[in-house]
C-alpha cells in the first residue's frame, strides 16, 4: 500500500453514492465561413460536444465590425434558442461547452469570455488548465489590470487584448511562451478566427472544412454534425489564424516541450466516433478490452460494460475471451454525461438514477463488467452492489486503465490526492472497498499497445506522477500538500 498522510478509510466520504468518475472541462468550436448561418452552425457543433461540458454553454459571432455574445447554464440546447440564433450574426463565430475546473459553475465564468482592451475586442474559448495562471494575474492586477471572473481562460484573454506587442501574431506568441499548462483555444476578433494549442498538445483540437470556409473542435464528431470534412489535427504549439485573406500557420518553435496528449482522452473523454490522432477512438478502445481480457482472464458467463464509455472495451473483451457480450446494465441518458453540476448533494441523488441493471440478463451469473476507471471509488461500489442486487453469483471487475494514484493539472476534474482511492489502497484492498470478486487493471504496457501510439506521446501523469512540464506544488481543499512532488521531464532547453 502506498504511504499517505492521512488512512483514506478515515476519510469523511458521502456512503457509496459519490460521484467517482471524471469530468471533462470542455468543448471549443469555431467556424470561418462566409456566406453561411455560423450561430447555427455552432450551435450544433456545440451539441456534438455536449460530452464535454454541461455546465454552462456560449456562442460569439463576428458581423465585421463587432462581436455579439450569448452565454448560458446548462446544456446547449436549454441555453439558445431559435431567437438567440437571431440575435448572433455574422461571418465568424466560436462556441463552448463548459465543465469549471477552476472557477466555479456560475454564469460570469461562462464562455466565450469577452473582453475589451487597448489591443481590441476579443471573445475565447478554452479548454485545459493553465499551471502559472494565477501568477500571470497577480502581475498583470498589479499593474492595473482588472479581472471580472475567477478563471484561467480570462487571464489568456486579458493577456491579448491588452499587450503592447505590435500586431495579432506577436501577442499571439508572446501568450503562448508565457502561459504554461494545457490549452486548446478558438478566439474570435471582429476579422478573424484563431486557433491555439499548447506547445504538449494536451487536450485535442482538430481542423475541418466546409464548402470554402474552416471548421476548428475539440473533436470531429462536431465536424461530422454539420457535414465537414477532416483535414488534419492543429498541431501542438501551432497557431492558427483564419481572415479573409485564407488560413496560416504560425508554429512557435522555441516554445516546443514533448507531446503530452491526455491518455484519459482515448479511454473516456472523446466521443468513440471520433477521430483522435488520425485513429478512430472506438477501435482503440475494443483493443483495450481485448489486453484487458488478455491480461486478466476470469471464467465468467457474460461479459457486460459500464456504459457509455466502457461499451467498446467490454465488447473487446468478450471476443478475446470467448464470452458472451450483453448489456447488463442500463444508462439514463437523460440525465447528461454525469451529472448537469459537480455539486455533492446532486451528486448523491444522481448516481441512483444513473443505471439500471436487466435481471434476466445477470441473474445467477458469473459476471464481468468492463468500467473505464476507478477514481475516488464511490461509484463502483454501487455498481457491483447493483448487480448483486440483480441476481449476479461473481463480480468481476476490469478496468481501462492502471490505478490512478495522481491528481491531473491540466483540466480534468478528477479529485485532489487525498481522495484518489489509489493513491492510497492497493489493488487487494480496493478489491475489498468495492466488493468485487476479482478486480483486474490494464497495465500500462497494455495500455499504450491498445493505442497503437508511442508511450512518449502522452501524458500518463496520473497514473505516474511524472508531469510533462513542471506544476505547482499546492494544498488541496483540506489544506494538505500533495502526497507527490511533481517531477520535471523531458522539457526542452528554452525552458
Ligand atoms: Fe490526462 Fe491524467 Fe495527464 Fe490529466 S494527468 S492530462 S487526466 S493523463
Amino acid at each position: 500500500m502506498q504511504s499517505s498522510l492521512i488512512p483514506f478509510d478515515s476519510l469523511a466520504l458521502a456512503p457509496a453514492v459519490d460521484d467517482g468518475a471524471l469530468h471533462e472541462a470542455c468543448g471549443v468550436f469555431g467556424i470561418y465561413a462566409p456566406g453561411e448561418e455560423v450561430a447555427r452552425l455552432t450551435f450544433y457543433g456545440l451539441y456534438a460536444l455536449q460530452h464535454r461540458g454541461q455546465e454552462s454553454a456560449g456562442i460569439a459571432t463576428s458581423d465585421g465590425l463587432m462581436l455579439h455574445v450569448r452565454t448560458g447554464m446548462g446544456l446547449v440546447a436549454q441555453v439558445f434558442e431559435e431567437d438567440d440564433l437571431h440575435h448572433l450574426p455574422g461571418q465568424i463565430a466560436i462556441g463552448h461547452t463548459r465543465y469549471s475546473t477552476t472557477g466555479g459553475s456560475r454564469i460570469c465564468n461562462a464562455q466565450p469570455i469577452h473582453v475589451h482592451g487597448s489591443a481590441g475586442e476579443l471573445a475565447l474559448g478554452h479548454n485545459g488548465n493553465l499551471v502559472n495562471a494565477e501568477q500571470i494575474r497577480l502581475e498583470m492586477e498589479a499593474q492595473g489590470h482588472e479581472f471580472e471572473t475567477s478563471t484561467d481562460s480570462e487571464v489568456i484573454a486579458k493577456m491579448l487584448s491588452t499587450s503592447s506587442a505590435g500586431t495579432l501574431e506577436d501577442r499571439l506568441r508572446e501568450v503562448v511562451r508565457r502561459v504554461e499548462g494545457a490549452y486548446s483555444l478558438v478566439i474570435l476578433t471582429p476579422t478573424s478566427l484563431i486557433a491555439v494549442r499548447d506547445p504538449m498538445g494536451n487536450r485535442p483540437l482538430c481542423l475541418g472544412r466546409i464548402g470554402e470556409g474552416w471548421v476548428v473542435a475539440s473533436e470531429t464528431c462536431a465536424l461530422d454534425n454539420l457535414g465537414a470534412r477532416y483535414v488534419r489535427e492543429v498541431d501542438p504549439g501551432e497557431i492558427i489564424i483564419v481572415d479573409r485573406n485564407g488560413l496560416r500557420s504560425i508554429p512557435v518553435p522555441e516554445r516546443h516541450v514533448r507531446d503530452a496528449f491526455c491518455i484519459f482522452e482515448l479511454i473516456y473523454f472523446a466521443r468513440p466516433d471520433s477521430i483522435i490522432r488520425d485513429k478512430r477512438v472506438y477501435p482503440i478502445r475494443m483493443a483495450m478490452g481485448r489486453e484487458l481480457a488478455r491480461e486478466h482472464p476470469v471464467d465468467a458467463d457474460v461479459v457486460i460494460g459500464v456504459p457509455d464509455s466502457a461499451t467498446a472495451a467490454a465488447i473487446g473483451y468478450a471476443r478475446a475471451s470467448g464470452i458472451p457480450y450483453d448489456e447488463g446494465l442500463i444508462k439514463n441518458r437523460y440525465v447528461g454525461r454525469t451529472f448537469i453540476a459537480p455539486d455533492q448533494r446532486i451528486r448523491e441523488a444522481g448516481v441512483q438514477l444513473k443505471f439500471n441493471p436487466i435481471r434476466e440478463m445477470l441473474e445467477g451469473k458469473r459476471v464481468v463488467v468492463v468500467d473505464d476507471s476507478i477514481v475516488r471509488g464511490t461509484t463502483t461500489p454501487h455498481v457491483v452492489k447493483l448487480l448483486r442486487e440483480a441476481g449476479a453469483r461473481e463480480v468481476h471487475m476490469r478496468i481501462c486503465a492502471p490505478q490512478i494514484t495522481d491528481p491531473c493539472y491540466f483540466g480534468v476534474d478528477m479529485a485532489t490526492t487525498r481522495e484518489l482511492i489509489g493513491a492510497h489502497m492497493d489493488v487487494e484492498a480496493v478489491r475489498r472497498h468495492i466488493g468485487a470478486d476479482s478486480l483486474g487493471h490494464l497495465s500500462m504496457e497494455g495500455l499504450i499497445r491498445a493505442t497503437g501510439m508511442a508511450a512518449e506521446s502522452f501524458c500518463l501523469a496520473c497514473f505516474t506522477g511524472d508531469y510533462p512540464i513542471p506544476v505547482q506544488l499546492s494544498l488541496d481543499k483540506f489544506g494538505l500538500e500533495r502526497t507527490r512532488e511533481p517531477q520535471l521531464v523531458a522539457l526542452s532547453a528554452s525552458l
